[in-house]
């Protein structure tokens, strides 16, 4: 694949794992050690986390709804290519079930022109609990399906229904402990992107429309400095996914992913929490305490990391063998695991909007 950043998403079906890994892993010389692991040292910011207590995990964790869950993969599990009436219907899903819960949703509407359907009208949906915050913790995912010539049908459950379904899911089971964040100065946003996919073929004009819009946008309006971090959700729902650190400014906030995992892990409040055996790693993590530089991956990430936001891109490396294949559907969802990263990912968010994202530049 061709693109403005080198490597795209085609990067492991053309190169094999191990030589990604391999080749992206040589290059860096500074460490510093977290954990008890090797990391590349972090130069630009540092946050300061501040530990969940154990009886609040505890308690944030037995929040989990998993039918509810469920419930909301099903609503998004529809072939939604921007322009189709399907879209039109998972976009006011999205929309009514957080304007549901209290949020305050609005749309960014905008026309682009796109191969082979040509005029599109695209809608970013931006959700936040205060949209006065001088700060935002941002969780983002794509909520459109990649168009797909002929008959074929491409629901992309993993790519990324799941994700959208867990982002829904989030603002539900915790719709009570964020209460606080309506008036607060820190506070959480909601992303669904549109029009991630490609139409024909991957690159600078044909690709992550929505964020290309939306990054250029408050880039403009000067909004882009609230961004705290920018959590990118993609590809989620199959079994065994394996994370790493991308980014050794948010390397910091990696960890605490890869210390919750460990600590949920430890007090037995996973479901089902073994490897499958269809992807060979550290049999019990999803977090790798791993940096993974340079590897580039085009996600809606890009024109956001271009104008120097955080970014924290949870991404499996390798992705999953269905990726943009018809088999990307309800059957290689993998509900534990669904569940478990789920978890995770909420107390963490509970996590940094608590401890204040503390940032000390
Ligand atoms: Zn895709």
């Amino acid at each position: 694949m061709r693109g403005l950043y080198g490597w795209g998403k085609n990067i492991v079906r053309n190169y094999g794992w191990t030589n990604v890994i391999k080749k992206l892993m040589n290059k860096e010389t500074k460490y510093v050690y977290n954990l008890g692991v090797k990391f590349e040292r972090s130069d630009v910011t540092i946050y300061n986390p501040s530990q969940l207590s154990d009886s609040h995990l505890l308690e944030y964790s037995n929040l989990s709804d998993g039918l509810h869950l469920k419930e909301a993969i099903k609503n998004i599990l529809i072939p939604r290519v921007v322009g189709t009436p399907n879209h039109g219907i998972v976009r006011q899903y999205i929309v009514q079930s957080l304007r549901d819960l209290d949020w305050h949703v609005e749309l960014d509407n905008f026309h682009d022109t796109a191969p082979i359907l040509g005029n599109l009208h695209f809608s970013n949906i931006i959700a936040t609990l205060n949209p006065q915050a001088e700060r935002f913790l941002v969780l983002a995912c794509h909520y459109d399906s990649k168009y797909m010539p002929g008959d074929k049908e491409f629901v992309g459950a993993t790519d990324s229904a799941v994700p959208c379904a867990m982002l829904l899911n989030l603002a539900k089971v915790l719709q009570e402990k964020l209460k606080p964040f309506q008036n607060s100065k820190l506070s959480l946003m909601l992303l669904f992107f549109d029009g991630e996919e490609a139409f024909h073929q991957w690159g600078p004009t044909d690709s992550i429309y929505g964020a290309r819009h939306l990054a250029k946008r408050w880039h403009k309006e000067g909004k882009l400095d609230r961004i705290d971090m920018l959590v990118l959700l993609d590809l989620l729902g199959a079994p065994d996914p394996a994370f790493f650190s991308f980014f050794s400014n948010t390397e910091q906030w990696y960890m605490r992913l890869v210390d919750l995992e460990t600590r949920v892990s430890k007090q037995h409040l996973f479901e089902r929490y073994v490897n499958s055996g269809v992807v060979q790693h550290d049999p019990s993590r999803y977090f790798q305490p791993q940096a993974l530089r340079n590897s580039q991956v085009e996600d809606d990430h890009i024109p956001f990391l271009r104008r120097n936001v955080p970014v924290l891109h949870l991404i499996p490396m390798p992705f999953p063998s269905v990726w943009h294949t018809t088999d990307d559907n309800e059957n290689v969802i993998d509900y534990a695991t669904t569940n478990n990263l789920a978890l995770v990912i909420r107390l963490f968010t509970l996590e940094y909007l608590l401890g204040g994202g503390t940032k000390e530049a």
